[in-house]
């Protein structure tokens, strides 16, 4: 069996072939560094980091290249606003972004390239449009003209004519042709720059993933992924400078992440419904959020919002219930053989996985995936007890995490998670009592109680004990 993949570019879902055998090559845009990202990034940047750990999983060695937008023109707006260099603002932003991709478990990416590191390639990379007369300078900027490139809107399922046609704002006198975009951008006052053989100025954005993904990869890349909105005209326009400069496809199999939605609205700050990752990470694990994220499949649109977060987290409870369960088993069951009445289950551990190997495979559809380890859940709070046979409770907790891993959760000890929870309910009933709402104080008392946990008022402060 192998993976299938959704190509946006055949509109189908294509057999996954990689350019050499048991390696991806594989990029996904990453963000312009001037601000923290939201929920909507974070869906993104979670979906492909589990895209990647399952490749991984399925014993893929994955070269993942995702890069830093670290010059543009929203990062020259920010500079000036704060007074400080755009140097600063990305050195700033690409530290928030480590910090709250770290703490939703995104792994890093094999590099994070930043444009500005890249200049050289770039102006070799437009030198070479030029050369090919698939660039035009026009008083120190440099400009794609898209209709020398007969594919363009290949991606998108557009004609040029009917891009042109639609594009309404108003058209820059110094272009040959509506959709022709910027290479490189001359130096305007108090902006940053770099020499060039046009003058000084500084890339546009196309130019650096196409620039990035050629010189970190290669001419042809397997994956190439970002956010749907990316498919035109960023995608777009990758495609036409990479193959019209290297006569060759720029990668095989284009993956785009459909949009999240806060309460069936469109999330924007006018609407007041703009959440960072960050503002989520506060009041959610990374695994409930990882959860929810990867509940529905990465193609369609998903509702975000705090009750669908909180069903997240009773979810997840369920599944770490059936983890402690299964470790508590281990730690008094007999270590001995199976009895016949075992076999059947143990062996039907393996269907599982089977099934939920299927479902990843197919254009990793994460939903049945979930569901699936729902399913094993289940059976094995009715299958395994504490009189069961050790190694039938060790193979099915095994199996649990082994497929948590490429989902990123289940990762955690059962341990921890509890004592995490306990230190938060005492925190929660500190703070009751501090404003004297000792109603709920005593209900948050009781509530550990139930745990296990007795609390002790000491002059240091609350100490608590199990039962
Ligand atoms: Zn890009």
């Amino acid at each position: 069996m192998a993976i299938k993949i959704y190509n946006t570019m055949t509109r189908q879902k294509e057999e996954f072939k990689p350019i050499n055998e048991g390696e991806v090559k594989m990029y996904a845009c990453g963000p312009t560094v001037y601000n923290y990202f939201h929920i909507g990034n974070a869906r993104t940047f979670i979906v492909f980091d589990t895209v990647r750990r399952y490749l991984e999983y399925r014993g893929y060695k994955v070269k993942f290249i995702q890069n830093f937008t670290d010059i543009d023109d929203k990062m020259i707006k920010k500079a000036n606003e704060e007074g400080v260099t755009v140097k600063d603002i990305a050195e700033k932003y690409i530290q928030e972004y480590y910090k709250d991709a770290d703490n939703l478990k995104i792994k890093r990416a094999t590099q994070n390239p930043r444009a500005t590191e890249y200049i050289n390639e770039i102006i070799e990379f437009v030198k070479d449009l030029v050369d090919k007369g698939y660039a035009y300078v026009v008083d120190g900027d440099v400009y794609f003209d898209t209709t020398k490139f007969k594919e363009y809107g290949k991606l998108s399922h557009q004609s040029i004519e009917d891009l042109e046609a639609g594009a309404r704002i108003e058209v820059d006198e110094r272009k040959r042709n509506p959709m022709d975009f910027a290479l490189w951008k001359a130096k305007k006052e108090g902006e940053p720059a770099w020499d060039s053989p046009w003058g000084p100025g500084r890339p546009g954005w196309h130019i650096e993933c196409s620039t990035m993904a050629c010189t970190l990869l290669g001419e042809t890349i397997d994956i190439h992924g970002g956010g749907a909105d990316l498919i035109f005209p960023h995608h777009e326009n990758e495609i036409a400078q990479s193959e019209a400069r290297n006569g060759k496809p720029f990668a095989n199999y284009w993956m785009h992440v459909a949009y999240l939605n806060v309460n069936n609205q469109k999330m924007s700050k006018s609407l007041n419904n703009f959440f960072t990752a960050r503002e989520i990470l506060e009041k959610y694990d990374a695994e409930v959020i990882r959860l929810f994220m990867l509940s529905g499949h990465y193609r369609n649109p998903i509702n975000f919002s705090l009750d669908l977060l909180d069903q997240a987290k009773s979810a997840l409870e369920r599944l770490y219930n059936a983890v402690a369960h299964l470790e508590h088993v281990i730690e008094v069951s007999e270590d001995r053989e199976l009895k016949d009445e075992e076999v059947e289950f143990y062996n039907r551990l393996d269907s599982f996985k089977e099934k939920y190997i299927e479902a990843m495979d197919d254009d990793f559809n994460t939903a049945d995936a979930i569901s699936i380890i729902f399913d094993l859940v289940r059976e094995v709070n009715t299958n395994i007890k504490e009189t069961s046979a050790k190694k039938l409770a060790q193979k099915a907790l095994n199996l649990i995490r082994e497929l948590g891993g490429p989902l990123g959760i289940l990762e955690k000890s059962t341990k921890v998670s509890l004592d995490e929870e306990i230190e938060r309910l005492i925190e929660e009933r500190q703070k009751a009592r501090k404003e004297k709402n000792y109603a709920l104080a005593d209900k948050i008392r009781e509530q550990l109680k139930e745990m296990g946990i007795i609390l002790e008022d000491t002059p240091q402060g609350v100490r608590w004990r199990r039962i």
